[in-house]
């Protein structure tokens, strides 16, 4: 039994993560051009809409969750992005989930968790956030996984695909 918050709150979930589905796929949705979408909702505003650019720049620190936060923080003018919430198309690296916790974000909502799509995402770099956020010293960050989930892996690589070994890279 789900009470009415958590189905008015699942739905909101569901609007901002679609929204991070477009953002993912406005380069293509072809799992090689690697579409990943995040927005980030302050007070029930849009503060930013971002996709990894790690390629495009080249910054290998252009995860879509860390080019999002630094427009989040430029937009609202602060560093702190306190009560806002994050929401990443797949689940968020070890580097980002740090971002989200120096920016103070307060929630980060993911769709695709490290189940539903290929290792090649997850491997070595990538922490697993949920064991690693609970050794971290904020705890009042919430993380929770699993966001309209099927929508989000449709955009990657799934768990059996066989990759090409010079598509697999920083994403
Ligand atoms: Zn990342």
């Amino acid at each position: 039994m789900t009470r009415p918050d958590d189905d008015a709150q699942r739905l909101e979930d569901e609007r901002w993560m679609r929204m991070a589905i477009e953002v993912a796929k406005s380069k293509g949705s072809d799992p090689s051009s690697s579409p990943l979408g995040c927005v980030i909702i302050l007070e029930g505003k849009v503060i930013a809409a971002e996709r990894n650019q790690t390629h495009e720049l080249p910054d290998a620190t252009a995860h879509a969750e860390m080019m999002a936060i630094r427009r989040g923080c430029e937009g609202s003018g602060s560093m702190e992005l306190r009560s806002a919430t994050l929401y990443s198309t797949l689940q968020p690296c070890g580097m980002c989930t740090m971002a989200s916790i120096w920016s103070k974000v307060g929630r980060v909502v993911y769709g695709a968790g490290r189940d539903d799509v290929h290792p090649m995402y997850f491997e070595a770099k990538h922490v697993d956030t949920l064991r690693f956020i609970s050794d971290a010293y904020r705890d009042d960050i919430v993380i929770e996984g699993g966001c309209l989930a099927q929508l989000c892996a449709e955009l990657y690589y799934g768990p059996d695909d066989d990759v090409p070994e010079d598509e697999q890279g920083n994403l």
